[in-house]
């Protein structure tokens, strides 16, 4: 493909000056049947200032790998409201869950359980930091700033890169992260990351139910970012083959009891009844994720639960400031860049807490 599938942003900026005539314009956004996002545009006629005040809809399941031809009406279930960057004003993005026609929860809805999970403990006020490792591409393939056809130096300059030579796609990076602060998303920082073309950035902390859907609503902000800038995001753990480090999100956690003075003593706790379920937690911890926890390239092996404070090579690492201070919370190095974060957060808390 040569021709690149770019917006044209200047001339579109003409267009969304425009008067809305009071009208107030929607995005639905849902997890579709391969774990990637999908969204459709609806007007409402008043500014909604609560997720109630907004209507159920559906969409075509059988588009989306979400249900049959024969019976294909998946219902979108509003769930959580952000502003929209793209369309500014009053307009709004919803984060909504799939249904299935006789009510129960799609296959694809982690969110429903999760909720649920999360407010029986509500009271451990359960807080997530995720950071999301991901990889830009051109429109043909090629990891963003990788010569054509070859490879780039090897691993060592790029991590927190600067410079032309070994930073590659930050304008989107930028502009990614002024989209999350303005649409109420907490992210609270961004890096490049050690393979060039890969960048992470992370967002917490955030307690309960809200982890999932802030994460989920910052990868949606990333996929459009992505797309004026006519680049591709990949959220796969081992995008290029070889010696480059993959692509994980290492979920940061803590209680209140962790939190609080001594609470080291909870942390190990939490830790040692993660360890007891290390294939259960693997099992929701993303797709090929074998393919990037080898123990070799900053993580652990996956078929070995391991744990220590400072230690990258470990399945759960206790921040150095964390085994100090005698407090404050875990990483778990474990899931892939593809989780879906209800799942991760939810088996947490079950192993943690229940
Ligand atoms: P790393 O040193 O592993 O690269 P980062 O700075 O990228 O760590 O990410 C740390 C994450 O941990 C952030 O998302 C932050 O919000 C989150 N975090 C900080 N404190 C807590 C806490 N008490 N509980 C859960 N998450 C936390
Ligand atoms: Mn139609
Ligand atoms: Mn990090
Ligand atoms: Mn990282
Ligand atoms: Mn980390």
């Amino acid at each position: 493909m040569s021709l690149a599938n770019k917006s044209n942003t200047q001339t579109l900026a003409k267009y969304l000056q425009l008067e809305q005539n009071g009208k107030i314009q929607a995005e639905y956004v849902w997890i579709d049947g391969n774990s990637g996002l999908r969204s459709k545009t609806t007007t409402l006629d008043f500014k909604p200032s609560n997720i109630s005040e907004l209507k159920e809809w559906n969409f075509d399941g059988s588009s989306t790998n979400q249900a049959p031809g024969d019976n294909s009406d998946v219902l979108l279930r509003p769930a959580a409201i952000f502003k929209d960057p793209f369309r500014g004003g009053d307009n709004i993005i919803v984060l909504a869950e799939c249904y299935n026609n006789d009510g129960t929860p799609n296959r694809t809805n982690h969110r429903h359980s999760c909720a649920k999970l999360m407010e029986t403990h509500a009271e451990s006020h359960p807080w997530f930091g995720i950071e999301q490792e991901y990889t830009l591409f051109d429109l043909d393939g090629q990891v963003l700033g990788w010569p054509k056809g070859g490879f780039p130096g090897p691993q060592g300059p790029y991590y927190c890169s600067v410079g032309a030579n070994v930073s590659f796609g930050r304008d989107i990076v930028e502009a990614h992260y002024r989209a999350c602060l303005y649409a109420g998303v907490t992210i609270s920082g961004v890096n490049a990351e050690v393979m060039p073309g890969q960048w992470e950035f992370q967002v917490g902390p955030c307690e309960g139910i809200d982890m999932g859907d802030h994460l989920w609503i910052a990868r949606y902000l990333l996929h459009r970012v992505a797309e004026d800038f006519g680049v591709v995001v990949s959220f796969h753990p081992k995008p290029i083959k070889g010696d480059w480090n993959g692509a994980g999100c290492h979920t940061n956690f803590s209680t209140q009891a962790m939190r609080e003075e001594n609470g080291i003593k909870a942390i190990y706790d939490a830790i040692d009844k993660m360890g007891k379920r290390h294939a259960e937690h693997i099992a929701v911890y993303g797709e090929d994720n074998d393919q990037r926890l080898t123990g070799r390239h900053e993580t652990g092996h996956i078929s070995q639960f391991s744990f220590g404070v400072a230690n990258r090579g470990a399945s759960i690492r206790i921040p150095r400031h964390c085994a100090a201070e005698g407090k404050g919370y875990l990483e778990d190095r474990r899931p892939a860049s593809n989780i879906d974060p209800y799942r991760v957060t939810h088996v947490i808390v079950e192993s943690s807490l229940a």
